[in-house]
């Protein structure tokens, strides 16, 4: 699933190219995957699109706004004068033209530009909202501290550490604490902060905790400034169809049987924590 880096990379490419757009006509080809009347947004120009956590929110002049999900496989194509643009899902859609078999949502632009919404699993939604009702709604609503905002301070992060027993790296990937932080930006993350991701949340110290804070701001930043990651398992490419750079930076993540970067001589140990890969230094993380 697209994390932070990921959906902050579509987002600007999106905004880019459909930011100024009028609305023509919606087509929803399966409805599960839409949510809200269609006819609410026709004639609608988008104004802006944001993003809190992992979702992306296109603001409409009309009031309304309307709230994605790409989730495990969801994938945005903008089509304009023959030319593509690919944000989220790699996976190739059947054939070589749109609309695929796997489309299931097609946006038409008064300039004759289409955004097509495929999803292979079909688990991601897009949803039309009043834009007052943005913030409160149960997928943004429920959602924790934004990194990159003035809410991410050590002051709201530590106590997050504190009232939670459960594993450090759970808790970085609980999006109702933290927002937009996944597998792959947990573990690296701790890894930068020398913590094991085993640890009780609450047994960390005072020091440990602001490292941590100080390596996830860090590594997310780095995330966002190569596009986001590429990596075998959590596909993914970019606004302009082309795979994020940041897989090749990565410190732990998949990096298995492979020798610790930080040259103390050990090798990256994969264990499975509440089911998902996490991987990390036995060395150098305590
Ligand atoms: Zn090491």
């Amino acid at each position: 699933m697209p994390e932070l880096p990921e959906v902050e990379t579509i987002r600007r490419g999106l905004e880019e190219k459909i930011k100024g757009l009028t609305i023509k006509n919606v087509e929803v080809r399966l409805a599960k995957q839409f949510q809200g009347k269609a006819t609410d947004i026709i004639g609608a120009k988008v104004l802006s699109v944001r993003r809190r956590g992992k979702v992306t929110i296109i603001d409409l002049s009309n009031g309304k706004s309307l709230i994605i999900h790409l989730k495990l496989t969801g994938q945005l194509v903008f089509r304009h004068d023959g030319r593509s643009f690919i944000g989220g899902h790699p996976i190739p859609f059947a054939g070589t033209d749109l609309p695929a078999k796997t489309t299931h949502i097609i946006f038409d632009f008064t300039n004759g530009a289409r955004l097509f919404y495929n999803d292979l699993r079909q688990f991601g939604w897009i949803k039309v909202l009043r834009s007052e009702e943005v913030n409160t709604t149960s997928a943004i609503g429920k959602l924790g501290i934004e990194p990159f905002t003035n809410d991410f301070s050590l002051e709201a992060f530590s106590p997050i550490l504190k009232r939670s027993s459960k594993p450090i790296k759970l808790v970085l990937m609980d999006q109702e604490k933290i927002a937009g932080v996944g597998n792959i930006y947990a573990n690296d993350a701790l890894f930068e902060a020398g913590i094991d991701p085993r640890r009780k949340a609450n047994s960390l110290t005072p020091s440990e905790g602001h490292k941590l804070f100080i390596s996830l701001h860090s590594v997310l930043k780095e995330a966002i400034k190569y596009g986001g990651s590429s990596a075998a398992d959590e596909a993914y490419v970019n606004a302009a169809g082309v795979p994020g750079k940041y897989q090749d930076h990565f410190r732990v993540y998949q990096r298995q049987g492979q020798l610790c970067l930080n040259k103390c001589g050990q090798k990256i140990v994969r264990i499975a924590l509440s089911g998902r890969g996490t991987f990390f230094c036995p060395h150098c993380q305590k």
